[in-house]
């Protein structure tokens, strides 16, 4: 099997088996080590979307890819959101727009791909509900089975969709790390793939295809402020790998923006730590949040999360509920776009990095729209719902 990577530790630097989504030596993080020359090749002379990118994403021999056409989507600017807020270059990268309406596919197709290499049967996951629908659309499509543990507080048309796709959805009450907690003790069983977005460094790697896009849209200069609703933050993280392996790559002067990461006031431990200077996130109460994609209470990644807001010089800011909702509101108004509470959040915080003279009129601002409004439509002609 030929390989352009490694599995290495963040913390202790160890090297993992590629069939595991955690440290045996220490339960850290695990990344993608990349080996051998930068291939000559970076993207495909045609096609479109994720696989455009594929010498840059770690190979899995001659397997097959799954594809359900992710990646590629469109970039597009929101001048009069903007201007309500005193900004000038503003843009929504559609992530809503890929094959289940979130940005989790780009993780789900590198992920699905890395299994059926590895001949894998079974994959675990869970989801507050849009990796969920991400890795049992990917299942499908590879021919695995996947079972799915949410929230039992997860929005209705979440769980709908996983179960749709195929997926056995196994509900947890209590908070969402009851069933990330569920869904470890079930991975640990038998010769089944424990798919954890939170986790999975295939899944983050997916997500540099967000960064080589922008790249190659706009330029390697041409980003100020990269804002992203961040929970377990595998879109911030494989973003931020994304910028510095093109960098590595091509050997061009990559800017990198500078990361600005939401939360929501409810669940906010990364701005905890970030105000407090940390380098990882202290015990926090959480409260429920319509932006349920982010409540995230420890992030797995949440060292990493912090040493790239560090590194870029980007802020970590928390919203109410009510900013995200007139956001989303106001975004669906002024520009025919609708987009979920987690994802309306980013805007929210746009708008308050805005107030508070982080961001300028002048700078050029892309905003993540991880996931589409009928993901969680909430109640006809009033607010969206919240998830308990
Ligand atoms: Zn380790």
């Amino acid at each position: 099997m030929t390989a352009n990577h490694r599995l290495i530790c963040t913390l202790c630097r160890e090297e993992a088996d590629r069939t595991d989504w955690r440290c045996r030596a220490c339960g850290g993080v695990l990344q993608i080590a990349w080996t051998g020359p930068a291939p000559a090749g970076r993207i495909a002379a045609h096609g479109r979307g994720l696989w455009r990118y594929r010498p840059l994403l770690p190979l899995m021999g001659s397997g097959e890819i799954v594809t359900l056409g992710e990646g590629g989507t469109p970039l597009v600017w929101i001048e009069r959101w903007a201007a309500v807020h005193q900004l000038g270059r503003v843009g929504l990268k559609l992530e809503s727009l890929n094959p289940t309406g979130s940005f989790k596919d780009r993780g789900a197709a590198v992920l699905a791909s890395h299994a059926r290499a590895l001949g894998i049967e079974r994959l675990i996951e869970d989801s507050s509900g849009n990796a969920g629908a991400s890795i049992a659309a990917y299942a499908a499509r590879a021919g695995l089975t996947a079972v799915i543990f949410v929230p039992a507080s997860a929005p209705t048309a979440k769980r709908a969709q996983i179960a749709r796709l195929g997926a056995e959805v196994v509900p947890i009450a209590g908070p969402r790390a009851a069933a990330a907690e569920a869904a470890v003790a079930a991975a640990g069983r038998g010769a089944v793939y424990y798919a954890a977005h939170n986790w999975n460094p295939y899944f983050a790697a997916g997500m540099a295809t967000f960064a080589y896009e922008l790249i190659e849209e706009l330029g390697e200069t041409g980003i100020d402020h990269l804002v992203i609703p961040t929970g377990g933050g595998s879109l911030f993280v494989g973003a931020y790998d994304g910028f510095v392996r093109w960098r590595d790559v091509t050997g061009t002067t990559v800017r990198v923006p500078r990361f600005q990461a939401v939360q929501s006031v409810g669940c906010a431990p990364l701005v905890a730590a970030f105000q407090r200077g940390l380098d990882d996130v202290p015990p926090i109460v959480r409260h429920p949040t319509v932006a349920g994609g982010i409540e995230i209470e420890r992030p797995p990644r949440s060292r990493l999360i912090l040493s790239i807001l560090r590194t870029t010089g980007g802020t970590a800011v928390a919203v109410e509920d009510a900013e995200i909702i007139a956001e989303r509101e106001r975004l669906a108004e002024l520009e025919g776009i609708d987009l979920e509470p987690t994802a309306a959040a980013a805007l929210a915080g746009l708008a308050r990095l805005a107030r508070d003279g982080v961001v300028r009129r002048e700078e050029t601002v892309i905003v993540a729209a991880t996931g589409a409004g009928w993901k969680d439509p909430g109640p006809l002609g009033s607010s969206p719902s919240r998830p308990e």
